[in-house]
């Protein structure tokens, strides 16, 4: 009997060829929806390893269910998803995929940047429903990027390449961390003080119980009402009944959002009426050779484990 793999959603064949020769592996149907929980709950009974996604909820009630689990490697950097303890109480590791996201994920950090100080999505829609009709002196007009000051809070290894991006853009770079880093060309600064004195906020903190909720209503009363929020980091991190409340009475200019508290938004959540919010749908690090690497990444993991070698990328 091979050992098992359960994946919870539907990969391309290439991500998953080399362990189909070792291993059995099992996999939900669909690649647009992931496996609901009793289904993860259900198949991990038997599985020697499970590979999730951002999106499932991997809790004690997982591995409870699943006596011959080894591994459960995310395909994720974040790993808020998944309750460690219980790994550790049911002697489960757990893996992630740094690094290979880090350059994909600092390019999408900075075109939402970009699209949200100079209103792309918004201009890109005037000349589609016919709403341009001449060019006009204060028309589309956005915040001015270059030479402007970029506060990055969560300075590991995507701030500092959203910091080499912004050093591109000519912008004064301050950053928030809890350690202070010997880096060129950037400054240690406060919490607050960042958030008084940047014109772009950028999030890139992980979320934990200590991050969770950290911009919230005090924090945003401290930004300019000409700076913009630009969260690409998870959801849990800002209040987004503060965040939707500050935009809405202009406390601030603007926001860009690659994450939300829930995922898919709602279509009917209070951010998504604003004119002034740039979302997406959580695409990071959602470039193809990145996606491809983070996938080879797992692989990886959970054939090591299964072979019982040293496994890279451990969380636990
Ligand atoms: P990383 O290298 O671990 O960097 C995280 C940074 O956050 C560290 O420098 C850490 O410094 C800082 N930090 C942690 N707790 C903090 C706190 N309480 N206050 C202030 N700073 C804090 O991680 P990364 O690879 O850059 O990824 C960062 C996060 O981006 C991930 O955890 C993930 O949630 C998110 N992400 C999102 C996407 C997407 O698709 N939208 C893609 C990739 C990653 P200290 O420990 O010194 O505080």
């Amino acid at each position: 009997m091979k050992p098992i793999i359960y994946i919870t959603q539907k990969l391309p064949d290439e991500a998953v060829a080399e362990l189909q020769q070792s291993y059995e592996v099992r996999m939900w149907h669909d690649d647009q929806t992931s496996a609901p929980k009793e289904e993860i709950v259900k198949q991990v009974k038997e599985a020697h390893a499970l590979w999730a996604m951002l999106s499932n909820q991997i809790d004690n009630e997982v591995f409870e269910a699943a006596p011959k689990l080894k591994i459960v490697a995310n395909l994720a950097v974040g790993y808020n998803n998944i309750d460690l303890d219980a790994a550790r109480k049911h002697g489960v590791m757990v893996t992630n995929t740094p690094e290979v996201l880090t350059e994909a994920t600092a390019d999408l950090t900075f075109a939402l940047l970009l699209a949200t100080a100079r209103r792309i999505i918004e201009a890109e829609k005037s000349v589609r429903s016919g709403d341009w009709k001449s060019w006009s002196p204060m028309g589309m007009a956005g915040q001015q990027v270059g030479g402007a000051t970029l506060g990055i809070i969560g300075m590991g290894r995507i701030g500092e390449a959203v910091a080499r991006r912004g050093q591109g853009f000519g912008m004064n770079i301050l950053y928030h961390n809890r350690t202070r880093r010997s880096l060129e060309d950037v400054k240690y600064a406060g919490l607050d003080e960042l958030l008084q004195q940047s014109d772009f906020v950028v999030i890139l903190t992980p979320l934990t119980e200590e991050t969770r909720g950290m911009i919230g209503e005090r924090e945003l009363s401290l930004m300019k009402n000409t700076a913009c929020l630009i969260n690409v980091a998870r959801g849990g991190i800002v209040d987004e009944q503060a965040l939707y409340e500050a935009l809405k009475s202009e406390k601030i200019w603007g926001a860009g959002l690659d994450v939300f508290e829930q995922e898919p938004v709602p279509l009917d959540h209070p951010l998504l009426s604003l004119p002034n919010v740039t979302v997406l749908p959580h695409i990071g690090s959602a470039a193809i050779q990145t996606r491809l690497s983070m996938m080879a990444l797992n692989a990886e993991a959970i054939h090591s484990c299964l072979e019982g070698r040293s496994v890279k990328n451990r969380v636990c």
